[in-house]
């Protein structure tokens, strides 16, 4: 609380003698004080004090009602209120009517300290900002209707500064808001005069521009910003809408040229700034980064043509196989490994096939876990058995499991898949054979499978984007579709758990599982 023993001697208006003069001083230094520097809580008070003391009453208080659930006392003045009931009674309901009628009044009070009451609401052309309050001592003379004039021609002055803060407030506080919007954006934001000069930016734009703020301020959105025919039309409308003044607004792809570093594929949205009036004062460009976008629809472009691939390669050694089989009889020991590679092939079409269908029903959330008990090690042991007996002269393939019963609470059928996964692809990219070792341990309550191979590695670079649909390593490596990772992370994350990978090129990989042995904590989706 701020209380009138902050003000100096110097601080108080000294006055003339001559009764006119002496008012047209008060005053004048009263609406002095409302343009001084200071703290608001200060000058309010030097306000009030300087009021009430003209007015000759002992005490006062200026309340704020912009919140009319909580008013505010903003400044004291004199002989504070005894706040207890049986007063507040008497000058809650002064206020109170204040407020309500929003004219100024006298009244008597209830009590010694507060006898007689004056008091006027500071309102502004738009609404009631606060009410100003004086009040005398039983042994004083009561305040007159005379009074009332001097206390109008000040609240006017004081309900606008007080507005004026207000809004100075709200308009700082709205500015930060926005500040922190903009830079927590993850798009580029640029704005622009009607020349297409810089006028400010985000953040974002600073990171993915690479360029400095200094640099920005001194550039015009061409120079950041490029695409080729037929998509430049776009940037030469936005140039013509802020030249001529127009209303603009598209979206259109290009790409933002860094400082020093390579161009970055964006998606460009184009807006033009409408004031109040309907004039257009610039424009703002939010350019979205689109590299992943583009390297997925890279991505998706190879897997399609792989994939023709894949599917006809199958399909014409199946085919050529079957003609050959038709064209002429054979004896069962020549049709076996016949058959054999034509199953091989089937089995091929089919796991791509599977993949496929995997992936659409990813992508539609439609994956639903049940989840079992069951021992981990008979699923380790059986999802691993068909490519151990298929390659058992090529790799070595070693179970270990601690404790060998331990039981885990996951969707069977899935985990299967996941460790069919696996297991293949450390088979599939340990082309020089090698040993193939699938270890479990459980510690507290979470299953740690690892699954190690002494195969091909991957490059370091490669590993962050391991997990991403349809990527590969290596187009031209053996077959397959980018796929199984990406599915075997999406299940193992579904059941509250996580996909590592560890590699060294050319040593081997291990790719680790850890789940939680009590099943997913959520009910799955
Ligand atoms: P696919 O094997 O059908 O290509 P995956 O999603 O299973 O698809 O694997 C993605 C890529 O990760 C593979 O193309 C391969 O380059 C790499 N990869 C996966 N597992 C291994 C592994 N054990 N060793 C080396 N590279 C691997």
């Amino acid at each position: 609380m701020v209380s009138s023993s902050v003000l100096s001697d110097e601080a108080r208006i000294r006055l003339p003698n001559n009764p006119g003069l002496r008012l047209i001083g008060f005053l004048h230094g009263l609406f002095g004080l409302l343009g001084s520097s200071g703290e608001l809580p200060e000058i309010l008070s030097r306000f009030l004090c300087d009021l009430g003391e003209y007015l000759q009453a002992e005490g006062g208080f200026i309340v704020a009602t912009t919140d009319p659930t909580n008013l505010r006392l903003l400044a004291e003045f004199g002989v504070p209120f005894i706040e207890e009931d049986h007063d507040r009674g008497a000058i809650s309901k002064f206020y109170d009517e204040l407020i309500r009628k929003q004219r100024p009044a006298l009244a008597s009070g209830a009590t010694p300290e507060a006898s007689s009451l004056i008091g006027v609401p500071l309102v502004t052309e738009k609404r009631l900002i606060g009410v100003v309050v004086f009040f005398r001592h039983e042994r004083l003379a009561a305040f007159i209707a005379e009074d009332i004039p001097l206390l109008s021609v000040v609240a006017q002055p004081l309900a606008i500064h007080l507005e004026n803060v207000d809004f100075a407030r709200v308009t700082s506080a709205r500015r930060a808001e926005l500040e922190a919007i903009l830079s927590s954006m993850e798009d580029g934001l640029l704005v622009v005069d009607r020349m297409g000069e810089v006028l400010s930016f985000n953040n974002s734009l600073e990171r993915l521009s690479r360029y400095s703020a200094a640099e920005l301020y001194g550039l015009s959105w061409e120079d950041l910003l490029t695409t080729s025919s037929p998509r430049i039309e776009t940037f030469h409308a936005f140039n013509r809408a802020l030249r001529v003044g127009e209303v603009f607004s598209a979206r259109c792809p290009g790409s933002l040229k860094t400082n020093e570093g390579p161009e970055i594929p964006v998606s460009v949205n184009f807006n033009t700034i409408v004031e109040d009036k309907g004039s257009i004062t610039g424009g703002v460009l939010s350019i979205r980064d689109m590299t992943f976008e583009t390297q997925v629809d890279r991505m998706k472009d190879e897997f399609i043509a792989n994939v023709s691939h894949e599917l006809k390669t199958p399909i014409t050694t199946i085919s050529g196989f079957l003609q050959m089989m038709l064209g002429r009889e054979m004896p069962r020991s020549e049709m076996v490994p016949l058959l054999d590679v034509l199953k091989g092939e089937t089995d091929r079409l089919h796991r791509l096939i599977n993949d496929l269908l995997e992936l659409s029903k990813i992508q539609a959330g439609r994956i639903r876990l049940t989840p079992r008990k069951f021992q981990l090690e008979l699923l380790l042991k059986k999802s691993a058995r068909p490519l151990m007996v298929r390659h058992q002269d090529s790799h070595r393939f070693v179970v270990e499991v601690k404790p060998t019963r331990g039981m885990i609470l996951a969707d069977h059928d899935r985990l299967m898949q996941v460790m069919v996964n696996l297991v293949s692809n450390a088979v599939k990219y340990s082309p020089e054979g090698g040993e193939v070792r699938i270890t479990a341990n459980r510690q507290n309550d979470w299953w740690h499978i690892g699954v190690k191979d002494e195969g091909i590695g991957i490059p370091a670079d490669a590993l962050g984007q391991l997990f991403t649909r349809f990527y590969r390593v290596n187009e031209n490596q053996t077959s397959g579709s980018g796929l199984g990772l990406f599915i075997t992370k999406e299940i193992v994350e579904r059941h509250g758990g996580r996909l590592e990978v560890a590699s060294l090129e050319g040593k081997g990989s291990t790719f680790t599982v850890h789940l939680p042995a009590k099943g997913p904590a959520e009910t799955p989706r």
